[in-house]
């Protein structure tokens, strides 16, 4: 696929020099070039959305959905396309990328509700005669920066809201995966958006510099690592705009002795080792507590022991390949780390070769007992299929464990124990929490939350909190004659 941008309604072959390797991560075949755009490439961009917004602000709300509802049908129509292109750049399976599209519907479908999400307050009457009202207006041009994990889903947390609220768009996809993207392009360009509205920009930090820089972007958002959340952060503040970022993450998972061992097993399994375990809501730690301990360590030993991986269009594949060689490389190096640092090594996936696929970046599913507390391997984002196991002997260690730890994207409990639940979700410190429940994705009708490391801003994507970022308040005090009321 040649991977161009999509500026003001054109498509436009990039006139640039250097180009990144799309991977197919099942195979190490070089699937398509990312071009690697300059400021350039984004002045253009923004200029298109700049120039077409006041138009689109212009147009009403309730015909702003409209382009939404079509691109809704689109998308489901062109469900199994899409996530065709997910599995080939991204590695995971189909299943996974057609329930990763899932999640993008539901955003557009929500923010189809924008007439009423975006409605104002009135107060009568604030003094005789006097009334007080706030209103919701768009910023401007708004940009989203995408990691390569979910390059079909991410966008969407954030791209219907700020097209239905009556901003304008430009979307970086990350550099490794952006063949989605590029056909989920054409689906916005049949919509039939104005030219302008939506724009795509491919390329790496020097397109990510254009964005965070230009005078007429007025907001950012961003989903990627720590290290660069940060940046952006700071970088898109210090530049006056208005910015979210989702960064990292090291999610742990409480296992007490009352848990229903079975299902917990199977449910930490899923989330440890869904999608390689390239998920900011992947389980990565288990702390078993009490007498959990044996029985939660046989039962995930075997489930990790027992799990189907390869390419993921393949029938009976549970689980692809990491994105990349240096993926496949570090996560194989920390799990050297940790037996290092003194950790057991009961399930170790190293060195794996899937027959028909020998070029490709499989790393199995692997456990580390005993990780000790403090540890590197205990702190550090794998991103990959790696659950560490750690052991103590009441649920307050359990909880002030988890609590001492960098990120705080999701935690998670399992129990059959209603007060335990509650105290767990009263006092652990993450944005995200389960019970009973592996990878606690907040519905589109909730913020996608995040804390500590795993978030910079102070709204966050999705719902309703996606309409406050995406629009600024307005808040105006009025007078008319009725005798001017009270005399002035
Ligand atoms: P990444 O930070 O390497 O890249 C994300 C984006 O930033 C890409 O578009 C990339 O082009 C750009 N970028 C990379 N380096 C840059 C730099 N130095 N300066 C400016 N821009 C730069 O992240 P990734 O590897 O694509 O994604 C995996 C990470 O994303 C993991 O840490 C994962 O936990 C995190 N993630 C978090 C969430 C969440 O909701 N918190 C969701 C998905 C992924």
């Amino acid at each position: 696929m040649e991977i161009l941008n999509y500026i003001n309604g054109e498509w436009i072959k990039p006139d640039v020099t250097e180009y990144f390797d799309v991977i197919n991560p099942a195979t190490g075949g070089v699937i398509a070039k990312t071009p690697l755009c300059g400021k350039d490439i984004v002045d253009a961009a923004a200029k298109a959305a700049n120039d077409a917004f006041p138009a689109w602000r212009q147009t009403p709300v309730n015909d702003r959905v409209q382009y939404l509802f079509k691109l809704r049908g689109l998308l489901r129509e062109n469900g199994d396309a899409i996530a065709h292109l997910i599995t080939d750049e991204c590695g995971k399976t189909f299943e996974e990328a057609k329930a990763e599209m899932v999640r993008a519907y539901e955003n557009v479908e929500v923010a189809c509700g924008m007439p009423m999400m975006m409605k104002g307050e009135l107060v009568e009457d604030i003094a005789p005669g006097i009334d007080e009202l706030m209103i919701r207006q768009p910023l401007g041009v708004c940009a989203t920066i995408a990691p390569f994990n979910f390059p079909g889903m991410i966008p969407f947390w954030y791209l219907p809201y700020a097209l239905a609220a009556g901003n304008t768009y430009i979307i970086k996809p990350s550099e490794k995966v952006p063949m989605t993207m590029q056909f989920v392009m054409k689906l916005i360009e049949q919509v039939g958006f104005p030219k302008g509205v939506v724009n795509l920009v491919n390329g790496a930090k020097e397109a990510v510099d254009g964005i965070l820089q230009h005078p007429a972007i007025r907001a950012v958002t961003f989903v990627g690592s720590t290290k660069v959340a940060k940046y952006i952060y700071a970088t898109a503040a210090a530049h006056g705009k208005r910015v979210q970022a989702q960064g990292g993450a090291k999610n742990p998972v409480i296992v007490l002795p009352d848990a229903d061992m079975e299902m917990a097993t199977k449910i930490v399994a899923d989330s440890a080792f869904g999608c390689a375990g390239q998920r900011c809501l992947a389980v990565s730690f288990a702390v078993t507590v009490a007498e959990a301990r044996n029985t939660f360590t046989e039962l995930i030993c075997g489930a990790a022991s027992s799990r189907v991986i390869g390419y993921g269009l393949d029938a009976g594949v549970q689980m692809g390949p990491v994105i990349n060689a240096a993926s496949k490389a570090r996560v194989e190096q920390l799990i050297g780390l940790g037996v290092q640092e003194g950790a057991a090594l009961p399930v170790d996936g190293r060195g794996a070769m899937i027959k028909g696929y020998e070029g490709g970046y499989f790393v199995k599913p692997t456990i580390l007992a005993d990780v000790p507390r403090g540890s590197e391997i205990s702190k550090t984002e794998i991103f990959g299929p790696v659950l560490s196991l750690m052991h103590v002997n009441t649920v307050d260690e359990a909880i002030d464990l988890i609590n001492s730890g960098q990120y705080g994207n999701q935690a998670s409990l399992f129990t059959s124990s209603g007060s335990a639940a509650r105290k767990f979700r009263y006092e652990a410190e993450a944005g995200n929490i389960g019970i009973n429940i592996g990878v606690a994705a907040p519905m589109a009708f909730f913020p996608f939350s995040g804390w500590k490391d795993s978030f910079f801003g102070d709204m966050h994507g999705q719902g309703m909190d996606a309409v406050e970022f995406f629009t600024q308040k307005k808040v105006v005090v009025e007078r008319w004659p009725k005798e001017w009321t009270r005399k002035f």
